[in-house]
């Protein structure tokens, strides 16, 4: 309601009232018994014609009651009450023609209009008029006697009566209706604590009607364990002390009939104004559904609470403003190396000196990004640790304003990163060496050559690494290279390169000043500290170096001219003689090119058929027989004439032919013995290569079915330094082989690093020995004695033992002193052409020819 503030204007006083009259809601209410009675009394009374209970409203006056009145309103204008409620006293009009406010009233000049009027104002306890009780009558009067007068202000004191009891029977009214219509249980109890009053949802919440509750003491809505403290406070209260039950709402237990409990919310307020009557009423909310809501908030807050504590990744949130962490989760704290303890509260600044600064300019970034924002950090930690951070920044709003918060998940890629950098590693580095690898070496020589850089490159190869592998096995051959490579490491200096880029090849690779001598002193600090045994766990290994050295860019201006140049100087080195260093020259790069044309002319040549085979005979040292002849390949180029199997065939063995060629080879011999007397073999030489493809067998099988020789009349001639690969593979090869009925010679004996353990391995059926020990037989007691001590060994392992290379009677006679078995050489026939050879053969069935010397 709106009260005006003094001095009252008669404006504000109007508004009041008016407020006060609409306050009562009585205006356009239906007609009343009680308020039509009273007018009723009111004309009886006074014993007029019409009397009424009139309202004055803004425009209008309204009848609440009327007597003897047809309309139920008049414009505010035409209303004698007006004055009266104006000047808030009686009224009286004896005659309205005669008075000067009312003749010309409408109400007066019709017919049977008005004169007589008497109007009592109606003045509520709160001192606001409303209206008035009034008679009115069409005969004129004298006036009003006293004791008329007097009833008429009784009957509007009554009028006011009743309109102020009728405010309240409303109200109580509705507060009956609230009371039974609200879900909330309402319970009065008197002094004692007995139930005056329970609601239809007391009897809803309690489960008892109110018949059983009513007469009952309160302790019934009470859980039994719980009355005798409630009996305390009950009886504090209800003798006037203090409680804090009243005018809040607490939470408590309640009780159903059954006994079962649940959560209320009750609220006590006093009822009864004096010491005899009175109590409490109750207002008793069930919040059982109210308790689960919040205890599922609860409980999932508290997964929530879960969820972020165990999330993987590390999670933080840093107040926008401040910059103050708000939040960190377990992930954050193992991180950081921190408690939660230590970082809520605390800004990056405070916590991290050395990177704070750089934290928050990537919060600020965030926050003027607006978008998710990813950064990369290396972080150390108190424990001295290196963290690989992946932070996505997100700015989130609060509850206090936009964009209160920034929210951190951090990733620790520090294992990623360190993966990253294990193969960055593996990719350009050797593992077991932990030399440059293959690609880097590439990349780099690359590079130098584009820059045309001026540098050199020292390609180093190492001796003896394939037999130590071989003879030791892989571990060894390991520990041996990785060995090597510290060698070359610290023959280097850090601004060189050294790659490993195949089993036993290095390359180093020098840039600066003064190239070629520091090559040159570089390359034999590499050869003698290679040259130093190698202790291993298991096998002190003694190996060599050569190394061919190329000086860029005088050598070449591509990749490709350095790495074949490089390639020709070590080649040059090695057949120099192991230890040796060699520079590339130009004559090298015509020798090279030499051998190119030659490779190329060989393959057509093998393709043609155009190696051709000479036969040598080896004879009997008792007999003087020919009882074998040895096959020797042959080859005449077109251009340059014949060309020496020393060098074609090596040829052959470098560039990948010699498998086709000695397989054609060994066809044409078959086929050219079987032309021969059957007491003649044939015996044909084979590179150690031919035992790596693993078809010599086959091939050798198919040679002989070809040609129909019989297996028996066919020997293979092998080196010592047969073994090149798998030990094992190649004596396997030669089992098989033997097992076809073939014969196996051990060719060259007494050079080379073979060893006498072959023969435990391999039951050779001959063993040549080297023509260098023939050639000095004459002269050197030591080649005789080698010689005998082959012979030795051949008695005692039932091998024959074949001397070649004889020129002269003298080498014949000490030879077969010595006890050789075999003798072939020029003094008996140079190799010859397959028809010389046949004749040759026709010609011993005849008397023999007088350089074929006699048996002894
Ligand atoms: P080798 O197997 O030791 O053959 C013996 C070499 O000594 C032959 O040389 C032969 O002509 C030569 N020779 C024989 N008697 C005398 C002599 O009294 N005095 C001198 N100074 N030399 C004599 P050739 O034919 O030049 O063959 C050289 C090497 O080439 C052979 O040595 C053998 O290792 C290889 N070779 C030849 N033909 C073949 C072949 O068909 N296959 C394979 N894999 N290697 C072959
Ligand atoms: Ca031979
Ligand atoms: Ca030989």
């Amino acid at each position: 309601m709106e009260h005006c503030a003094a001095p009252l204007t008669a404006d504000c006083e109007e508004r009041d009232r008016l407020a006060a009259l609409a306050g009562l809601a009585i205006l356009d209410t239906p007609a009343e018994r009680e308020f039509d009675d009273l007018a009723r009394l009111a004309a009886a009374a006074l014993r007029v014609a019409s009397a009424a209970v009139s309202l004055i409203d803004a425009d209008r006056q309204w009848f609440k009651a009327r007597h003897g009145i047809p309309f139920a309103e008049t414009p505010r204008e035409m209303a004698f009450c007006t004055h009266a409620v104006a000047s808030r006293s009686i009224l009286v009009v004896p005659n309205a023609t005669l008075d000067p406010r009312f003749s010309a009233n409408p109400l007066v000049t019709d017919q049977g209009g008005i004169r007589f009027y008497a109007g009592v104002p109606l003045i509520t306890s709160s001192g606001h008029c409303l209206g008035t009780l009034c008679v009115f009558d069409p005969s004129p009067r004298q006036g009003l006697m006293p004791e008329q007068e007097a009833v008429l202000r009784d009957l509007s004191r009554l009028a006011v009566d009743l309109i102020e009891s009728r405010r309240y029977r409303r109200m109580g009214e509705i507060a009956a209706k609230v009371v039974n219509a609200t879900s909330d249980a309402i319970i009065a109890v008197d002094r004692q604590g007995d139930i005056v009053y329970w609601n239809p949802a007391a009897e809803q919440m309690f489960a008892r009607r109110a018949e059983e509750a009513l007469g009952e003491n309160v302790e019934i809505i009470i859980p039994a364990r719980l009355a005798t403290g409630h009996r305390e406070v009950f009886a504090r209260a209800a003798a006037g002390g203090a409680t804090r039950l009243v005018g809040t709402f607490i939470e408590l237990t309640g009780a159903r009939a059954d006994g079962s409990e649940f959560p209320v919310e009750l609220s006590l307020a006093r009822w009864g104004e004096n010491d005899s009557e009175g109590g409490f009423a109750a207002i008793v909310r069930d919040i059982s559904g109210r308790k689960s809501l919040e205890r599922d908030r609860a409980r999932s807050q508290a997964f929530l609470d879960t969820v972020v504590t165990n999330l993987p990744a590390m999670l933080f949130v840093k107040d926008s403003e401040s910059r103050e962490y708000v939040m960190v989760n377990r992930a954050a704290e193992e991180v950081i190396g921190r408690d939660a303890d230590d970082l809520v509260g605390a800004t990056d600044r405070d916590l991290f000196p050395a990177y704070g600064e750089a934290y928050e300019q990537r919060d600020s970034e965030a926050i003027v990004v607006g978008r998710p924002h990813v950064f990369e950090s290396a972080f150390v930690r108190d424990d001295g640790e290196t963290v690989h951070l992946r932070t996505t920044r997100s700015v989130i709003d609060g509850p206090d304003r936009p964009s209160q918060y920034i929210l951190g998940v951090a990733e620790n890629v520090t294992e990623t990163r360190r993966a990253e950098a294990e193969i960055v590693r593996l990719a350009h580095y050797d593992p077991l060496t932990g030399l440059l690898n293959r690609t880097s070496y590439t990349d780099r020589l690359h590079r130098l050559v584009q820059e045309a850089a001026s540098f050199t490159m020292l390609s180093i190869d190492l001796d003896r690494f394939k037999a130590v592998n071989d003879q030791f096995g892989h571990s060894v051959g390991d520990a041996v290279l990785a060995q090597v490579a510290d060698r070359l490491r610290t023959s280097i200096q850090p601004t060189d390169w050294a790659a490993r880029i195949g089993g036993d090849e290095f390359m180093v690779i020098l840039t600066g000043k003064k190239l070629r001598e520091r090559a040159q002193t570089v390359a034999e600090t590499i050869i003698s500290r290679v040259a130093e045994p190698v202790v291993t766990d298991r096998a002190v290994a003694h190996l060599g170096a050569s190394v061919g050295i190329v000086v860029m860019p005088e050598d070449g201006t591509t990749t490709a001219q350095a790495r074949e140049n490089v390639d020709l100087a070590l080649y040059r080195a090695k057949r120099q003689g192991k230890g040796t260093v060699c520079f590339f020259n130009a004559d090298m790069d015509a020798a090279a090119r030499d051998r190119q044309t030659l490779e190329k002319d060989l393959r057509a040549a093998i393709e043609a058929g155009d190696i051709t085979l000479a036969y040598q005979p080896v004879l009997s040292a008792e007999t003087g027989q020919i009882t074998s002849a040895e096959a020797l390949a042959r080859w005449t180029h077109p251009a340059r004439g014949p060309v020496g199997p020393d060098v074609f065939v090596s040829l052959a063995e470098e560039s990948g032919l010699i498998d086709r060629m000695g397989e054609q080879l060994l066809r044409r011999a078959c086929a050219d013995a079987q032309s021969w007397p059957v007491h003649v073999r044939v015996a044909v030489n084979l590179s150690p290569l031919q035992f790596i493809s693993g078809a010599l067998l086959e091939t050798v099988r198919s040679a002989l079915d070809r040609s129909g020789l019989l297996a028996d009349r066919l020997q293979l001639e092998v080196t010592e330094s047969l073994v090149i690969r798998d030990v094992e593979r190649t004596f396997e090869q030669l089992e098989q082989l033997r097992a076809l009925g073939i014969q196996v010679l051990i060719d060259d004996f007494g050079v080379g690093y073979s060893s006498l353990s072959y023969f435990q391995r391999f039951p050779f059926d001959k063993v040549k020995i080297d023509k260098s020990f023939v050639d000095t037989v004459t002269t050197s007691r030591a080649s005789r004695a080698i010689i005998q001590s082959i012979v030795g060994l051949g008695n005692q392992l039932g091998m024959g033992v074949v001397a070649e290379g004889v020129e002269t009677e003298e080498q014949m006679r000490l030879l077969v002193e010595c006890g050789c078995t075999h003798l072939q050489g020029y003094l008996f026939s140079r190799p010859l052409p397959l028809r010389a050879m046949q004749m040759l053969l026709e010609s011993e069935k005849s008397p023999r020819t007088s350089n074929i010397p006699a048996a002894r």
